[in-house]
Formats: structure tokens, C-alpha cells, sequence
């Protein structure tokens, strides 16, 4: 086959596992920087063009599109999808995932469970906001944040009043939501390839912090999923339609609740905790399932 992965840095851990494993199974591979590729949208024949040329002849398409370049990412994964290239999650899939809430409001559809989960702009009555998710303490997060940044526990009711009111005069959309305290500042990464889970960790924040987020100190070791666990997370990447994805999960005391769902899930610290060539498996799963028009959505989403 021939792939192109769509990186804005061919440095990345998980860009040069995915050439790696490319190259060792024998296929062509190019890494794209999404934004300097720029695209003709009259044409009969939908191209892009790169560094002024015409990219023809993928098979498939790798999208690693980081959360700040989401909407031209996208687009130009777009353009791939109209020229008929297969890729390995969809478009419209990827800027479902992007989207906290909407991914939040897919998932309870669907019954996922979730902690409870409130989310305002500008609420009048914050008090019973705070009430409506079952009162201190609880984590609050503003919807733009990554790595564990914007994200708060407050442990009294008058500190969640506080960081509500700081977060509402910056008028930013958060999401205010029971803590789960019996996960002991853990969580666990589920990864999904082609609706199996195959791989998992868990990550434990550092010594007095609830969040467990690697790039904030925390630790990663391998854990064995419930059936329950590893059924959740199959759910939520099948609801969400993406092929490969991270799903994060937390222990509570009501069952597993997905926190998140990412469509581009970092290699790194998954390969490293259970040995395991994921690398491989997603260009075994490109092998197996690619095919030409097939974008369901036909990138008209
Ligand atoms: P980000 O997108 O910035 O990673 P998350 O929503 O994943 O934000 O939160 C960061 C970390 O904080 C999580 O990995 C988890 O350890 C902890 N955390 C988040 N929400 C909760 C919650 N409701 N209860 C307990 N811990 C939480
Ligand atoms: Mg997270």
C-alpha cells in the first residue's frame, strides 16, 4: 500500500512507530504536514497539493491531527476522503470526538456510563448548577483544555463557587462534574483497534494529584480490564465511530464512566507499559480493511 500520515512533527513517537511498522510490512509511506497542504475545492477532480505538488496514488490516509489544528485537519482529511483514499478514522468521526460535549451527549444516548456531568456558559444559579451534579466535591473543566491543563477539583462548595464564577467571567464553556474519589487519582487507558481492545494501562497521578495525566508526573502500569471495562470501551469507540481510539475510563463506584474518547491516542506510553507493537496492529488494520470510496460519509458530513 501506499499511506500517508497526516503529522505535523515526522519526530513524534508515535509518527516514526507508525512509519516504522509501515515500512516493515512492506508499504510505501510519506508524513504530511496537515498544514501545508492546500487543496482545490471547484474542481470536477478534487487534489491536494503539497510543496507544489500533486499528491495522487494513497491507499489510506493516517490522520494524527492535534487537538489545535482540528478544523483545517480535518478538512484536509476531507479533501483525502472525496479523492477516495481510505482513512483510518473518518472526518466526521474525529471532529465528533473533538467535541467534549457532543461526545458526552452521544455517549449518555447511548447509555455509556459517564460521571454525572453538568455543562453551562453562563449559569444565573450557580448553586444549583453545582446542586444538579451532586454538590462539592466536584471537577470542573473548561471544554478547550489538554494534558490535564483547566481541569480543578474543588473540594468545598464555596471553591467550586469560586472557580465557576473565575471560569464564567472568562467566558469560557465548562463542564462541572462529580469526582470520582474511589479512583484514587487513576484512570485507564483503553485502546481500540478495529472494535477490539488491544491494550490497556493504568495511569496513576503523582503523590497528592487527582489527575493522572502523564504529561503532569503521573505513572503508567498494565492492568486487566473487567469484561464490563473492556465492553465500555468497545461501545464508546463504536458510538463514536472511530477505529482506533483511546478511551479513558475511570473505576467508580456505579461501574466503569468514560471520561474521554481520543481519536488520536499517543503510542508512547501504551507501547512502552505493555510491550506491545500497536504500531503494527494498525497498519495490519489498514491492510485488512482498506478500501478505495469507501468513507461512509463520503466526507459530506
Ligand atoms: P484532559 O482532556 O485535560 O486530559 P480529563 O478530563 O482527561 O482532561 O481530566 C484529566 C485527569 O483528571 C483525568 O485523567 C483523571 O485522572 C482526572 N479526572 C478528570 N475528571 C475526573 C472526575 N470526574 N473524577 C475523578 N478524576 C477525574
Ligand atoms: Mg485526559
Amino acid at each position: 500500500m501506499n499511506i500517508a500520515i497526516l503529522s505535523r512533527n515526522p519526530k513524534l513517537y508515535s509518527t516514526t512507530r507508525l512509519v516504522e511498522a509501515a515500512k516493515e510490512r512492506g508499504h510505501e509511506v510519506r508524513v504530511l504536514d496537515v498544514l501545508r497542504c492546500y487543496m482545490n475545492i471547484t474542481s470536477m477532480r478534487p487534489s491536494i497539493h503539497y510543496k507544489g505538488e500533486d499528491l495522487t496514488g494513497f491507499d489510506a490516509v493516517i490522520p494524527r491531527i492535534g487537538a489545535s489544528v482540528t478544523f483545517y485537519g480535518t478538512a484536509v482529511l476531507r479533501q483525502f476522503e472525496m479523492m477516495g483514499v481510505y482513512p483510518l478514522n473518518e472526518s466526521v468521526a474525529i471532529t465528533r470526538s473533538r467535541d467534549k460535549l457532543r461526545s458526552l451527549q452521544l455517549l449518555a444516548r447511548k447509555g455509556i456510563g459517564l460521571p454525572v456531568t453538568g455543562f453551562a456558559h453562563s449559569p444565573d444559579d450557580v448553586q444549583d448548577m453545582l446542586k444538579m451534579v451532586g454538590g462539592a466535591p466536584a471537577v470542573i473543566k473548561l471544554l478547550e483544555g489538554t494534558q490535564g491543563i483547566g481541569v480543578v477539583l474543588a473540594e468545598t462548595e464555596k471553591a467550586a463557587e469560586s472557580v465557576i464564577e473565575a471560569f464564567m467571567g472568562l467566558k469560557a464553556n465548562i463542564l462541572i462534574q462529580e469526582f470520582i474519589k474511589e479512583a484514587g487519582g487513576s484512570d485507564i487507558r483503553c485502546l481500540v483497534v478495529g472494535g477490539k481492545v488491544v491494550a490497556a494501562m493504568k495511569r496513576q497521578g503523582k503523590e497528592g494529584e487527582f489527575r493522572s495525566n502523564l504529561h503532569r508526573g503521573g505513572s503508567a502500569s498494565l492492568i486487566r480490564l473487567t469484561p464490563e471495562e473492556r465492553s465500555t470501551a468497545v461501545r464508546a469507540a463504536s458510538i463514536m465511530g472511530l477505529n482506533v481510539c483511546g478511551v479513558d475510563i475511570l473505576r467508580s463506584n456505579h461501574g466503569p464512566v468514560v471520561m474521554e474518547v481520543n481519536s488520536s491516542p499517543g503510542l508512547e506510553g501504551i507501547e512502552h507499559a505493555t510491550e506491545k507493537d500497536i504500531a503494527g496492529m494498525i497498519i495490519q488494520f489498514i491492510e485488512k480493511n482498506h478500501k478505495p470510496n469507501s468513507t461512509k460519509t463520503r466526507g459530506r458530513g
